[in-house]
């Protein structure tokens, strides 16, 4: 299947990719287009011109209402678009519509519901507790048993490209707690997931159904301030130390994107409850990468978590909470077993004792500068024999506003 769109076969946004954003134009509204190549493909009139059944959908300001259509539009719109793309006898109706990536603004794609963040890296679990807790086992008793994780802020969802300005809060002193900006703002490379088909208040959600209830993947930046975090961080988990932002790409890959990326995971020990889908689980083998700056400083693999997305998802529901169109959930820091596998500055300058890229920078870095700019870059395994790329995440750090 090759696409007629000039530029786009073997790209990493070529045919077998069709990540879907939302976009505006200068002076019009934002609606929600579909990346080919270095095109957007304005999905409104086109489908509007077909009459399809779900053209309303696509002149939405989010993906929601496409999200919430469930698995089988998902897939039907997808083939659409495909032979839209592939078909010579459409180019006339469809080319008018496609515009440059460069020429458009791009916006949060998602209305994000509730977020919930997770902590399913065993590498990253491990460092982090040898950091925070130097004198206890890194792994606390629960880890291996129940992807642990917590409710963050949904309103504090932002796109990529969102400046991110310096968090202030309380940090532990020796003479008692001090307020001031943080001095050790840090970064979370990590993958999210938006739910798409909501469930039912009461009912689990099944492990099996996860790509039924799953929209599709975006990259995602847990921007974390260390020594908030550390302060206020025991009893109940992360709080103001994370919620200040978390950014997200503007390309949400729809799952059927994703069809050969599935790898197995190293393995999980002990076995884990049944709900959790014991056996054969499946991770996605996505390459990311983190800039500092225009610099590759980190690669970390996906394929080496512990927890699989479909067990995050499971255990979300467990209880019988519901999910909702537009909740979005993330893996937690993505860190492999090397030391250039690590996603957060945390780990990488080992809790800021052991400045890395002293060959790039002097004296080295630990934590972010103001003026820093962090790039997050996904890439996959295409349906199709290549590479395609998930939507990359940028932000630069502001200066504090005290
Ligand atoms: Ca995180």
């Amino acid at each position: 299947m090759t696409t007629w769109v000039d530029g786009a076969e073997g790209s990493l946004f070529d045919v077998d990719n069709l990540p879907y954003g939302v976009f505006s134009l200068a002076g019009e509204e934002p609606r929600v287009g579909v990346r080919i190549g270095e095109l957007v493909l304005d999905l409104a009139p086109v489908a509007a011109a077909e009459m399809l059944d779900a053209h309303h959908v696509f002149q939405e300001r989010s993906l929601n209402a496409l999200m919430a259509e469930g698995r089988l539009v998902r897939e039907s719109v997808r083939r659409w678009i495909t032979g839209l793309l592939t078909d010579e006898t459409e180019r006339d109706l469809v080319e008018p519509h496609l515009v440059p990536v460069a020429d458009v603004t791009l916006h949060l794609p998602v209305e994000v519901a509730d977020y919930v963040d997770f902590y399913a890296s065993l590498d990253h679990a491990s460092n982090v507790g040898r950091i925070f807790r130097p004198d206890q086992e890194p792994l606390l008793p629960n880890w291996r048993h129940l992807p642990v994780g917590y409710h963050g802020r949904a309103g504090t969802v932002v796109a990529s490209g969102t400046p991110v300005t310096r968090p202030s809060g309380q940090h532990r002193g020796d003479d008692g707690p001090t307020y001031g900006p943080s001095t050790r703002l840090d970064i979370e490379a990590e993958l999210g997931f938006v739910v798409g088909t909501p469930s039912e208040l009461g009912s689990p959600v099944a492990y099996g159904a996860f790509a039924d209830h799953v929209f599709g993947v975006v990259g995602l930046n847990d921007w974390s301030a260390r020594d908030i975090q550390a302060w206020e961080y025991v009893p109940l988990g992360p709080f103001l130390g994370k919620s200040f932002a978390t950014s997200i790409s503007a390309w949400v890959t729809p799952l059927e994107a994703l069809d050969a990326a599935w790898v197995d995971l190293p393995g999980q020990d002990p076995t884990p409850l049944p709900y959790l889908g014991p056996g054969d689980v499946q991770g996605l083998d996505i390459d990311v990468e983190v800039l500092l700056n225009g610099t590759v400083v980190s690669r970390p693999p996906y394929r080496t978590m512990y927890w699989s997305p479909a067990q995050m998802l499971a255990h979300i529901t467990v209880n019988g909470a519901s999910l909702r169109t537009g909740d979005l959930y993330a893996s937690g820091t993505i860190s492999g077993p090397e030391r250039d596998q690590r996603g957060s500055f945390l780990e990488l300058s080992w809790g800021g004792t052991e400045p890395f890229g002293a060959e790039l920078w002097g004296d080295g870095r630990t934590f972010l500068e103001d003026g820093d700019e962090v790039v997050l870059r996904y890439t996959a395994p295409g349906t199709a024999g290549g590479r395609i790329a998930l939507g990359e995440v940028s932000g630069v750090v502001e200066p504090a506003r005290v």
